[in-house]
């Protein structure tokens, strides 16, 4: 029993406890109850709940199976429960004499089940803000070629085009996301940090250009095994906020260094307008952004850095944000290199 995940403790019909094992102590034993004799039910728990199906197992004489939330002495916050709730039988005439439960912590399958309800609601909503000005716009656009009016009928166009380049983006970015989540694998390959950057960066020239941005990069370091696309998509993601965030006219790095014998850091540095302190630890969630509006008003999905985050953890690396309101901001990301 000691060796049982579970928490596991029988109980006779009396309420008094029979036996419990190391589990369930460390759950739900105080240490001055240790030492008591006869240790009985309503010592451990005051849940109405258990008592209950305590209560019926006596009666029907067959298992329960409750779900409960019950504060335990692991933590502070209440912890969930899955409970078995099993008659215990004398072996000679089959007797019920009392009730065995095994307790199987769910807290972890429950915070899971939320990320995931929240990601879908989320997700749900930031469809369909694009999806509803289409609807509206191609409406109007419609009413007003039906009574020959086609003045307006361009601009609404250049609308609905945008909303569906961002619907575009942001399934593409779900799909990223999915994609990374059910099939972690990399392909790694013998990476060249300064050609993939050369990439990524004239692929974004454009976009620097039209606000007057520079990039610059810089540092050297040899080649390493890392997934080049999802480097890639790293790289694509930072310099594309660094570009998005920075106002007109200012400098973006791209720096590759060696952070130590075995480790590889990318910096990207931007000068834009920084971010506060209190963001930083929520920055790499799913749908998180500074400020909402504007992040949507210049196209953001909210994923760009939830997705460099997953993407660094499987390459067993991590990203780390620096930055301060009015100061820049500066991702840092740190690949291990594995020997050879
Ligand atoms: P988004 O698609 O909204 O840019 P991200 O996941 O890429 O989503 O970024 C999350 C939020 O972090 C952004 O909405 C923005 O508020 C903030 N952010 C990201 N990069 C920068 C940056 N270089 N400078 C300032 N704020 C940034």
């Amino acid at each position: 029993m000691a060796s049982v995940q579970e928490g596991l403790f029988g109980v006779t019909s009396q309420e008094k406890v029979l036996f419990f094992n190391s589990r369930f102590g460390a759950y739900f034993i105080h240490q001055s109850l240790l030492n008591k004799t006869d240790l009985s039910l309503s010592d451990v728990f005051r849940k109405p709940q258990l008592y209950e199906a305590f209560r019926r197992v006596l009666e029907t004489k067959d298992t329960q199976k409750i779900t409960v939330k019950l504060n335990t002495l692991i933590d502070s916050q209440a912890r969930h429960f899955m409970i078995s709730l099993t008659p215990l039988r004398r072996a000679k005439d089959q007797e019920v004499y009392g009730v065995i439960g095994v307790f199987h912590d769910i807290t972890d399958i429950k915070l899971a089940e939320k990320i995931r309800i929240d990601f879908v609601e989320n997700a749900s909503h930031e469809l369909r803000t694009p999806l509803t000005s289409v609807k509206g716009y191609l409406d109007t656009a419609q009413e007003d070629i039906k009574n020959g009016q086609y003045q307006q009928a361009g601009q609404f166009l250049d609308i609905v085009s945008r909303n569906v380049t961002r619907l575009i983006e942001l399934v593409n970015d779900l799909l990223s996301l999915s994609t990374l989540d059910s099939n972690a694998e990399l392909k790694l390959e013998m990476m060249e940090p300064l050609v993939i950057s050369n990439q990524v960066v004239s692929e974004l020239a454009p976009m620097a250009a039209a606000k007057n941005q520079a990039i610059r990069i810089v540092g050297q370091v040899p080649p390493f095994l890392a997934d080049t696309s999802k480097v890639d998509q790293v790289l694509r993601n930072l310099v594309s906020n660094a570009i998005k965030y920075g106002p007109e006219g200012k400098m973006i790095q791209v720096r590759w260094e060696t952070g130590g014998p075995r480790t590889v850091l990318l910096k990207v540095i931007d000068e834009g307008p920084g971010i506060p302190e209190e963001h930083h630890s929520r920055l790499f969630e799913r749908f998180y952004r500074v400020d909402r509006g504007r992040s949507r008003d210049i196209g953001g999905t909210g994923l760009g850095l939830a997705i460099v985050k997953h993407i660094m953890e499987i390459h067993g690396g991590e990203v780390r944000v620096k930055s301060q309101p009015g100061q820049g901001s500066e991702f840092v990301c740190q690949f291990p290199v594995k020997n050879g």
